[in-house]
């Protein structure tokens, strides 16, 4: 099975040290137990006893610290840190968010070439401290370029920083936030640290509401030196775009972690309850539901595992990975909100019940999709690529799994953020040619379609800048990509045929609706609209595959998993 039970734990790592980490910290949280748990999340409790375990264990120390900065054991491996991240979500998003904002403050410190901090983040790390990304801005949102931050050169080579930060995460303990900012002489961007203890560093407020702190602060004349600027100009900008290209992809991360744990607690529930005689379950539209959670939720994991070989596996020569990033952020965070969905409408009433974890789920499984950017600003990133995605392809070598326990360092070195029209990625038919099922086929046909749409009812001009039009388009052609490393990791992972043929039964779904919605574009013309009808397909019925899947992989799931009281 591929989902994450905390009571066997089996995935492979190479080192024994790994696979302690994990299991540690599986057993961290269900010795604080569910009620705990509940009770500090309804408090918003600030995680002090998380953050003591981390400390005292150094786990933030040997996840984030490249090998180069820290000592036997640290390296930053995007294998073992995506089941970190998936654990956290499992016991509560607030966790996983710490450690989140820790990466994001981290990014522009390792693509720094200031040694001096480095040094210095990689002691804070080993003392247990956490870290902050201080990009955004309250008036601003997505729009970076107008930072208002500035950084005033000073007679004597200092600077005085003075601007306003909102929706920083720790900006209220962080000794390193990472902050984004413009010269105010010359407009060059600028990172530099700022500390949250220092007296002109004004701590505004939480602008949450959650046991996480998201900061206000206001630098007012903040003093800052040559030794705490971290990058200039376009070095600053790269690093603030290539950071987000870090973090974002722990976002799908954390709706599979949230979405597992809320799967454990909706069969369990559903399984053994009885109304009128029967078994919820034995409802055909329950088990439609929970076979339709189960595929998306193994079609989100499958994906976002994929996803991290090309991150691993990338180059100057490989920038596959910028296409497969945002699509983990935009479409797994997005499938993340559809499990929910689904297992709500099955549970009901006991998702609203304070003593579960689904209604934190329920409440925090939208949040993915609209930090780091938006759906929307993802969807407009990855269209870029779909020119040379479906007309010209090249050849790569073959990827296996990436789990070897090595340092991501191109990660931190990842160069201009520029030419993205020019990336080019392997023939996605070839991952669409490992199988021949009939879901497979009917969505292969929907994919010739669109590819025939795309050169002979090519949008126009009018339509290429209209982001609303462009973002439906940009829906169907993503499904493609993920259906693609879907499959590639499906042979990898050697996925029963039946799983495979009833994800792609959603997918079918998916893509006629997308089909739908972009057929009713008010631009949308007629030559359009019929290619778009064409798009539109019933997935293969076989009730024996149904069958298969709900009796052998989705009712056995049952009581498998109840976390602790
Ligand atoms: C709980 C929480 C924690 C956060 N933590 C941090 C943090 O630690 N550090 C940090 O720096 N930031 C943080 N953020 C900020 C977060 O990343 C931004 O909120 C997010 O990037 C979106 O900005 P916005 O919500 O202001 O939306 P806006 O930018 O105002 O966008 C409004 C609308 O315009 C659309 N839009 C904007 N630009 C484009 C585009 N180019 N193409 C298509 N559509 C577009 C958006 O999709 C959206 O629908 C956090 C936010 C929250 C709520």
């Amino acid at each position: 099975m591929l989902l994450l039970d905390p009571n066997k734990h089996e995935r492979h790592y190479s080192d024994k040290r790994s696979r302690e980490i994990m299991i540690k910290t599986i057993k961290f949280f269900e010795n604080k137990g569910k009620v705990k748990l509940k009770e500090d999340d309804r408090n918003r409790v600030w995680y002090d006893d998380f953050l003591e375990f981390v400390k005292e264990n150094k786990l933030f120390y040997e996840l984030l610290t490249p090998s180069d900065y820290g000592e036997k054991g640290c390296r930053w491996d995007t294998w073992r840190n995506c089941e970190f991240n998936e654990i956290l979500a499992f016991y509560g998003l607030h966790y996983w968010y710490t450690w989140q904002v820790s990466i994001l403050g981290l990014g522009p410190i390792w693509m720094s070439h200031n040694i001096g901090e480095k040094q210095r983040a990689a002691k804070l790390l080993k003392e247990g401290h956490v870290f902050a990304f201080g990009l955004s801005e309250r008036e601003h949102g997505a729009d970076v370029y107008s930072t208002e931050m500035s950084l005033t050169p000073q007679p004597d080579g200092t600077y005085l920083a003075n601007g306003e930060k909102y929706y920083i995460g720790n900006g209220n303990k962080a000794e390193m936030v990472s902050t984004f900012g413009k010269m105010s002489d010359n407009g060059d961007y600028v990172f530099f640290s700022a500390n949250y203890s220092h007296k002109n560093y004004e701590l505004v407020k939480n602008v949450v509401n959650s046991q996480s702190y998201v900061a206000d602060f206001i630098l007012r004349d903040y003093p800052v030196t040559e030794n705490e600027i971290l990058s200039r100009g376009q070095d600053a900008w790269d690093s603030a775009l290539n950071t987000i290209n870090v973090g974002k992809y722990n976002l799908g991360w954390a709706s599979i972690g949230i979405c597992t744990h809320a799967f454990y607690e909706a069969i369990n529930h559903a399984a053994n309850r009885v109304l009128y005689g029967m078994r919820i379950t034995d409802f055909p539209h329950v088990s439609q539901m929970f076979v339709d959670a189960y595929s998306r939720l193994t079609a989100m994991k499958l994906f976002a595992l994929r996803a991290s070989d090309y991150m691993r596996a990338a180059s100057p020569d490989d920038r596959r990975y910028l296409l497969y990033n945002p699509t983990v952020k935009m479409k797994v965070t997005t499938q993340g909100e559809e499990v929910i969905n689904l297992l709500w409408n099955v549970i009901a009433a006991k998702g609203f019940e304070m003593d579960t974890y689904f209604e934190m789920a329920a409440r925090d499984i939208r949040a993915l999709p609209k930090l780091e950017g938006t759906v929307h600003v993802n969807i407009a990133l990855i269209v870029k690529f779909m020119a040379n995605y479906f007309f010209n392809p090249q050849q790569y070598p073959p990827l296996g799994t990436q789990d070897q326990p090595v340092d991501d360092s191109f990660l931190f070195n990842q160069g201009p953020t520029r030419g993205l029209g020019k990336i080019k990625f392997h023939d996605y038919s070839l991952a669409y040619n490992l199988y021949e099922l009939p879901n497979i086929e009917i969505f292969k046909e929907q994919i010739t379609c669109l590819k025939e749409f795309l050169a002979a009812a090519t949008p126009d001009a009018e339509q290429q800048r209209n982001t609303d039009f462009l973002l439906s388009l940009g829906e169907m052609f993503t499904l493609v990509v993920y259906g693609q490393l879907i499959l590639e990791n499906a042979r990898i992972y050697n996925l029963e045929e039946s799983l495979v043929d009833q994800i792609f039964d959603f997918m079918v779904r998916d893509f006629s609706g997308f089909a739908l919605t972009l057929y009713g574009k008010p631009s949308t013309s007629d030559t359009q609209m019929d290619y778009l009808f064409k798009m539109i397909k019933k997935p293969a019925v076989d009730n024996v595959r149904f069958g298969k899947v709900w009796n052998e992989q989705v009712l056995t799931l049952k009581d498998l998993y109840e976390m602790k009281p």
